[in-house]
């Protein structure tokens, strides 16, 4: 939110706002997924395991490098917040700011999702959205972000003075905690910035502050990935349930959501490799 400015414009003030915007990250020359590959191995791909969530909580889930997995809409509109780690290094995770630089405020099918500093290499791609026909509304919100953060006990504490101990945030640590058996103290420093799977949420034009509608999903809606390394994933049941109202309390109507794991096809498998993770020498200018 901008306080009322304390400095006059410089004489050449409206120039300077008109000059056109340049893209940060172009992304043409970012290698593209090859989706008719990817179409092909979910063609005949079989379903090998599913997880249900239940409501205000979160569980964890394996996917090999290869296989898909798909996250559902169950019973009802409901909004999920995803972490994905490297299996086989917790610090690999997902890096929700740098995934925005690339792609945009919100994902979808082609887009990926990727891995934080030194590896930056992509750990999943979107093969395939059901609630693709929504873009952007009047309001300029879209669904799927990658602006938000996950909801969270500090924030809830710093705005309210109370405790909530089912927030995305500490879900994502429990369930952490028991995949990984270490404590919630060492969990939670690997819970990380998610993509927030099914909510439809924008900035304001006016103040450009983060803002939540209700959510477009219904059951049988789903997002689907491919894991491009062996994943382990988080999915918390946001206690917001559809967002369109409130969350960090047991106010709102809340459902479960499903993670469905898929094999793929794999006599086109050889097609396809694992990505390397950056190719930077991390020298640092030393
Ligand atoms: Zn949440």
């Amino acid at each position: 939110m901008k306080r009322t400015p304390e400095n006059k414009a410089p004489l050449d003030g409206d120039t300077l706002k008109k000059i056109a915007p340049v893209i940060c990250y172009p992304t043409g020359t970012l290698p593209a997924p090859d989706m008719d590959l990817y179409r092909t191995l979910r063609n005949n791909m079989i379903l090998e395991d599913e997880v249900v969530v239940p409501p205000r909580d979160a569980k964890t889930f394996r996917v090999k490098a290869g296989w898909f997995f798909r996250i559902v809409s169950m019973d009802g509109p409901q909004v999920g917040d995803l972490n994905l780690w490297a299996q086989d290094d917790l610090w690999e995770r997902f890096y929700s700011g740098k995934t925005r630089a690339l792609h945009g405020t919100h994902l979808s099918t082609g887009d990926q999702m990727w891995s934080s500093f030194p590896f930056m290499r992509p750990m999943a791609t979107i093969t395939h959205d059901t609630l693709d026909w929504y873009g952007f509304d009047a309001y300029g919100a879209g669904v799927h972000d990658v602006i938000g953060t996950r909801c969270d006990p500090y924030t809830g504490k710093l705005l309210s003075g109370k405790e909530y101990h089912y927030c995305c945030h500490s879900n994502l640590i429990r369930a952490l905690a028991d995949e990984a058996g270490v404590p919630l103290a060492d969990a939670e420093r690997y819970v990380h910035d998610v993509l927030n799977v099914f909510m439809c949420t924008g900035f304001t034009r006016d103040t450009h502050q983060y803002f939540m509608k209700a959510s477009p999903v219904r059951p049988g809606d789903f997002i689907e990935f491919f894991a491009e390394i062996d994943l382990i994933g988080g999915l918390s049941t946001c206690p917001g349930g559809d967002c369109s109202s409130e969350h960090s309390s047991d106010a709102a109507e809340c459902y479960p959501l499903k993670v469905e794991i898929y094999k793929p096809d794999t006599r086109r498998l050889a097609e396809w490799s694992s990505p390397e993770r950056s190719g930077y020498s991390q020298s640092h200018g030393r």
